[in-house]
C-alpha cells in the first residue's frame, strides 16, 4: 500500500517539476521566503518540538537550527540570481564560429534523508538548496525526534508548494520504501551503515547520491595554544548539544607537557558553563533515546574519569565526561563516540600525533590549537578531513562561503552556500554553433594533405 502512495505521490512530483513549475527565479525567489517565514512565525514551535526530543534550550536551537538556517537562506536569496546565470566559456578558434556556456540545471524530483541530532536543520538546509535550485523534494526527517518531524509534516502544506514538495515521517520501513522510487538524486544524512544501505538502492536506479556521514574528529593542542581559550572551545564545542553533534571533537590529542594544566582549564569551562550539577543547567542537552544512552555508558568504561562520569537513565542524562588513560584497542578508539564523552591522549611529538591520524579514516572535521603557522601548514599538508579549523571549533560549518562535507567514509558532496546549489543543480554544457563556415577540412576523405592541414590546425589550437 505505502508502495503504491509513494509511487503516486512520485508521480505527481514528477508532473509538477516536468510542468517547468520549479524553474523560475520568482518561484524559487518564493519558496525560499516562505522557509523564512516558516522558521519566523513558528520558532516558538520549533523551539518546543527540538527540546521534546532532545531536551536543547531554546538559545540553542536558536543558535545552532534556526539562526543558521535563516542565514543560509538569506544568503542564497542575495545570490540566487547570480548562481542561476549560466556561465559562459571560451571557445577555441578552430571550433569557431559558436559560443560555449555551462547551464545549472535542476536535477528533478529530490530526496532528501535526515539524522535526528539537529533535526531540523538536517533537512530544511539541504531542501533551502534544492528548493534555489528549481527542485521538487521528498523530505524524510529521523524518527528519532519525532516531535520536528511532525512539526515539519504539519506545516508542510502551510508554507511549501505542496505540488512541489512533500513530507515523509517514518523509520527505516518507510526510508526503504522511498528508496525503491527513481528519484533523481538522493541527499543522506545520518550513519555510515545507513549510508551504505542508500548508496545501494541509489545504484540499482544508477542514481547520484550526496552522504554526509559521521566519523572521529580529532583535536590536537600544542603547547604553544592558547590554553584558556582552547580549553573552552573544546568544552562548548564537544558539549553543544550533549556531544551529539557530527563534527563534534571526537577526542584530544595534547602534547604532554601541557595536558595537566589544559585539563584544569578544561573542568573549570565545565563549571562556569554548566555550574557544579550539569543535571540543572538548562543550557546541557539529554541523550536522543534508550539505545544510546546503553551504548554510552557502555564507553563510559573504557578510561579512567577525569571530569563528570555520572549518569541518570530515567532521564538520559550523561555529565560533560572527560576521560584519560584509555585501554588500548578499546571501543571509544573505534566507533564514533557522538555522545559527551571525550577522550584525552597525549603524543610527545607533532609527527606522532599526524601519524595516529594518518592511521584512521578520513575524518569530517579535524582541529588545531596552535600559535604557529608552520604547524597550521604541517598539519593540512599531511593530514586529510573534510574540514579543517584553526584554533577555533564548529564554525567553519556555519561560514556559508565555505562548502560542508565529509571525504573517505565521512561521506562525499558539499553543500551550504553556493556548494549546495551545486550540488542540487546539473552543469549541462551547452554549445551553440553557427552554420557558416562548415569547410570541407574535417569532412572524410581525408587524404594525405587534408590530414596534414588538420595536424598542423589542432597543434596549433588543441
Ligand atoms: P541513521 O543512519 O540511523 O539515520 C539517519 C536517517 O536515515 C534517518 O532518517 C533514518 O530513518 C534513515 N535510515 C536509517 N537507516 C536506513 C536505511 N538502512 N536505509 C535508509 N534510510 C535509513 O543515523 P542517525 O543515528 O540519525 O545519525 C547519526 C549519524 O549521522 C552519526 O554518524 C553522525 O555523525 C551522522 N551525521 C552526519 C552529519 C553530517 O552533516 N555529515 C550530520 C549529522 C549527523
Amino acid at each position: 500500500m505505502q508502495e503504491r502512495q509513494f509511487s503516486s505521490m512520485l508521480d505527481e512530483l514528477r508532473n509538477a517539476f516536468q510542468s517547468g513549475l520549479t524553474v523560475s527565479f520568482a518561484w524559487r525567489r518564493a519558496q525560499l521566503l516562505a522557509l523564512l517565514r516558516f522558521l519566523r512565525e513558528r520558532e516558538v514551535d520549533i523551539a518546543a518540538a527540538v527540546h521534546a526530543d532532545l531536551g536543547k534550550s531554546a538559545q540553542e536551537t536558536f543558535l545552532t537550527e534556526t539562526s543558521f538556517l535563516a542565514g543560509e537562506i538569506r544568503y542564497a536569496l542575495k545570490h540566487l540570481k547570480a548562481w542561476m546565470r549560466p556561465s559562459r566559456r571560451g571557445v577555441p578558434p578552430h571550433y569557431q564560429f559558436g559560443h560555449g556556456a555551462v547551464h545549472p540545471e535542476p536535477r528533478g524530483v529530490v530526496l532528501i534523508i535526515g539524522a535526528w541530532n539537529y533535526p531540523l536543520q538536517l533537512v530544511l538546509a539541504p531542501l533551502a538548496a534544492a528548493l534555489a535550485a528549481g527542485n521538487c523534494a521528498v523530505l524524510k526527517p529521523s524518527e528519532h525526534a519525532p516531535h520536528t518531524s511532525a512539526l515539519l509534516a504539519r506545516s508542510a502544506g502551510e508554507y511549501f508548494d505542496s505540488s512541489a514538495v512533500r513530507v515523509v515521517e517514518g523509520g527505516i520501513v518507510e526510508a526503504g520504501a522511498l528508496l525503491a522510487e527513481r528519484f533523481d538524486f538522493i541527499f543522506y544524512t545520518g550513519s555510515r551503515n545507513g549510508g551504505r544501505e542508500v548508496m545501494l538502492a541509489a545504484a540499482r536506479h544508477m542514481l547520484p547520491v550526496a552522504l554526509e556521514l559521521g566519523g572521529k574528529n580529532p583535536c590536537i593542542v600544542e603547547p604553544d595554544a592558547a590554553l584558556r581559550t582552547a580549553a573552552r572551545r573544546i568544552v562548548w564545542a564537544k558539549f553543544l548539544n550533549a556531544g551529539q553533534t557530527c563534527i563534534a571533537p571526537d577526542y584530544l590529542l595534547v602534547h604532554e607537557d601541557v595536558v595537566s594544566v589544559l585539563l584544569s582549564f578544561m573542568q573549570q569551562a565545565i563549571r562556569d558553563f554548566f555550574g557544579a550539577d550539569p543535571r540543572k543547567s538548562p543550557d546541557y542537552s539529554r541523550i536522543v533515546n534508550d539505545h544510546h544512552f546503553t551504548r554510552l555508558e557502555r564507553l563510559l568504561r573504557d578510561g579512567t574519569i577525569v571530569a563528570g562520569g555520572h549518569s541518570e537513565r530515567a532521564s538520559r542524562y550523561i555529565a560533560p565526561t572527560i576521560l584519560r588513560e584509555i585501554a588500548a584497542g578499546s571501543a571509544i578508539m573505534e566507533e564514533e563516540i557522538f555522545g559527551p564523552l571525550l577522550p584525552v591522549l597525549t603524543y610527545r611529538s607533532f609527527d606522532e600525533a599526524l601519524a595516529f591520524i594518518g592511521q584512521r579514516d578520513d575524518s569530517l572535521a579535524l582541529y588545531l590549537f596552535s600559535s604557529k603557522r608552520a604547524t597550521e601548514k604541517k598539519a593540512l599538508r599531511q593530514t586529510r578531513s573534510g574540514s579543517f579549523c584553526c584554533n577555533d571549533l564548529l564554525f567553519q560549518s556555519a561560514v556559508h562561503t565555505l562548502p560542508f562535507g565529509g571525504t573517505g567514509k565521512s561521506g562525499f558532496g558539499r553543500y551550504h552556500g553556493k556548494a549546495g546549489f551545486e550540488t542540487f543543480s546539473l552543469s549541462r554544457s551547452v554549445l551553440c554553433k553557427s552554420v557558416f563556415p562548415d569547410p570541407d577540412l574535417r569532412y572524410p576523405p581525408y587524404g594525405k594533405s587534408k590530414f596534414a592541414i588538420l595536424k598542423a590546425i589542432v597543434r596549433l589550437f588543441g
